[in-house]
């Protein structure tokens, strides 16, 4: 058993402790069970594999055990209530935060400090100044005081007006792990001790602020120029890029995004304006570069295809419009998210509100109210379900993945084997290519598979390997693989064969697919996708019209001939 949706089932009581036998578990959902409540069972941390456990309107919660809660943080889409603590009372927040469902924050970016003082009874007296002691490694390193304002102390922690909390910006020097905080209200005694206000949050001791650290999100931006049209403005946007334009608000904002690098790749024209070719190009030329980061290619519409944006889920390459929350959308694709109309997970499903309290530092800060859409649905906010899986996710790849970045990997003469499936799942190959590239093979076999063959049917090599999901894509895919190339390809490579549930498709000597792929011989950057050239010649002279000269043109008829080869 893999998923359990027990959602809107009307069950009652606690989680029986029997749910922790069940080993393959993927997806816990409990949501909208308003009559089930109760600590979760400690045995649930013997569930490795759960990737999603939501029990969001219930009363179910989560019990502060350590090593339950430090289980509970390596669930990428987690959503549950904590049993006990303080979080009622104060909060850190960025993008988004919640009083009941705890969002972590994301280092060195700056914070607003919540603190919800309320009264035991209605009253008429002002909100009292508030002093906030910050804490790292259990020394002392930040005082905030806050003036006090007009009242009247709410009774209950409100979240839909700034006036009914202390607030406070906190720079991104302070927001690190290990931070620790203690609120003082009332540091002076002044107000009446039959109010019922908690002069110390929490009562005793120091409260966890949960500030993870996030790798450099790479991301390469890839103008893209259709060789039908005279339209250059997307270099205007492109050149102008940097990590802090308007245009990346919303990934710098509404994604866990810290340190950002923002690298524009040199302008590649292609003869297709369709968003799924796009994509694909996108991904050949993240793998011909031996690039770890993220590669992103944009065009200025008109766009075909019927998709603005189309993105992996999870992955690295996309290709979105040059609008900021499309691009914002795509990233969040590939940081694992999915749409909330597709997800029974998630806290609005299908409807799309962020569910939560966000907050908007522009202008002086305003609040950003929940029944905003979602990013993953539309414009133009964050989910704290949402930030929070991002989050997660990409803790989870810089853990698992080594540091590339930095190295130029060894390059050797290699193959571009690229394809991938269209929208009734039917595959298709793109031509095969001789490159010098570092290897990109995939990282875990699947129910697809690329052969060579020679002419007399000796197999030269059989790459097993999952198609991508493809957000945003009406079920296409594509690929993009730099297999290393033995000398004695070259004679004996005669056709290229990938299989998948979906049929099979063949490319030999008569495939009649001709392309040129231009590159950059100093920088090795691709330059170029030109489908069905006159010959490569005509190929070369159409890339010098758009004033890119000196260019290194590739070609081929779908499997590479001689003249390939001995480039
Ligand atoms: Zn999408």
């Amino acid at each position: 058993m893999q998923f359990l949706y027990f959602s809107l089932n009307d069950f009652e009581g606690p989680v029986p402790p029997e749910f922790g036998n069940l080993a393959n578990l993927r997806d816990l959902s409990l949501t909208s069970n308003a009559r089930m409540s109760g600590a979760l069972p400690l045995e649930l941390t013997n569930l490795t594999q759960l990737e999603t456990i939501v029990a969001h309107d219930t009363g179910i919660c989560a019990p502060s055990d350590t090593a339950f809660l430090s289980w509970l943080d390596r669930i990428p889409a987690a959503r549950i209530a904590r049993c006990e603590g303080e979080q009622g009372m104060a909060y850190l927040t960025q993008a988004t935060q919640s009083l009941e469902y705890p969002v972590p924050l994301v280092a060195n970016e700056e914070a607003l400090l919540r603190v919800f003082v309320t009264a035991a009874r209605s009253n008429d007296e002002d909100i009292p100044p508030v002093r906030a002691t910050f804490y790292r490694d259990g020394t002392q390193w930040l005082v905030v005081d806050i003036a006090g304002k007009p009242g009247p102390i709410p009774t209950v922690s409100d979240e839909r007006k700034l006036g009914s909390s202390a607030n406070a910006w906190i720079s991104g020097d302070y927001v690190v792990p290990g931070l620790e905080m203690v609120i003082d209200v009332d540091p002076e005694g002044m107000l009446d001790p039959a109010l019922g206000v908690q002069r110390r949050i929490p009562a005793t001791g120091r409260m966890e602020v949960d500030v993870e650290t996030t790798s450099v999100f790479d991301l390469t931006v890839i103008p893209f120029l259709w060789t039908e049209s005279s339209d250059s403005s997307i270099l205007d946007i492109t050149n102008a890029l940097a990590a802090n334009s308007d245009l990346l608000f919303e990934t710098r904002t509404l994604l866990p995004v810290a340190d950002f690098d923002v690298t524009v790749h040199s302008p590649v024209l292609s003869s297709s304006n369709n968003v799924y070719d796009l994509l694909s190009e996108t991904a050949a030329i993240r793998a011909m570069e031996g690039a770890s980061g993220h590669y992103m290619g944009t065009m200025t519409t008109p766009v075909t295809g019927g998709a603005r944006g189309v993105a992996e889920r999870p992955g690295r390459v996309s290709f979105s419009i040059p609008v900021g929350w499309i691009m914002a959308h795509e990233l969040g694709h590939n940081m694992s998210l999915r749409h909330p109309w597709e997800n029974p997970s998630y806290p609005s499903y299908p409807d799309g509100f962020t569910g939560a309290w966000g907050y908007d530092f522009r202008d002086g800060g305003r609040l950003v109210p929940p029944w905003k859409n979602d990013i993953m649905l539309g414009c133009c906010w964050i989910s704290d379900f949402h930030f929070t899986q991002a989050l997660r996710f990409r803790q989870s790849e810089g853990a698992g993945r080594s540091d590339r970045s930095g190295h130029r990997l060894s390059q050797s003469t290699s193959l571009l084997l690229w394809g991938g499936i269209d929208s009734d799942s039917v595959p298709f190959l793109e031509p095969t290519f001789v490159v010098d590239a570092p290897a990109t093979l995939p990282n875990s076999t699947g129910d697809n598979r690329l052969t060579g063959h020679s002419d007399t049917g000796t197999e030269l090599f059989s790459l097993s390997f999952d198609m991508p999901e493809i957000a945003d894509g009406d079920g296409r895919s594509s690929f993009a693989f730099i297999l290393p190339a033995r000398e004695a390809w070259e004679k004996t490579l005669a056709t290229v064969t990938l299989t998948g549930p979906g049929g099979s498709v063949t490319l030999d000597g008569d495939s009649e697919l001709s392309m040129a792929i231009l590159r950059d011989p100093l920088t090795g950057q691709v330059r170029g996708f030109l489908r069905d050239p006159p010959t490569a010649t005509q190929a070369a002279a159409d890339a010098q019209v758009t004033g890119a000269h000196g260019l290194e043109v590739l070609f081929s008829r779908g499997i590479p001939d001689a003249d390939a080869w001995r480039r």
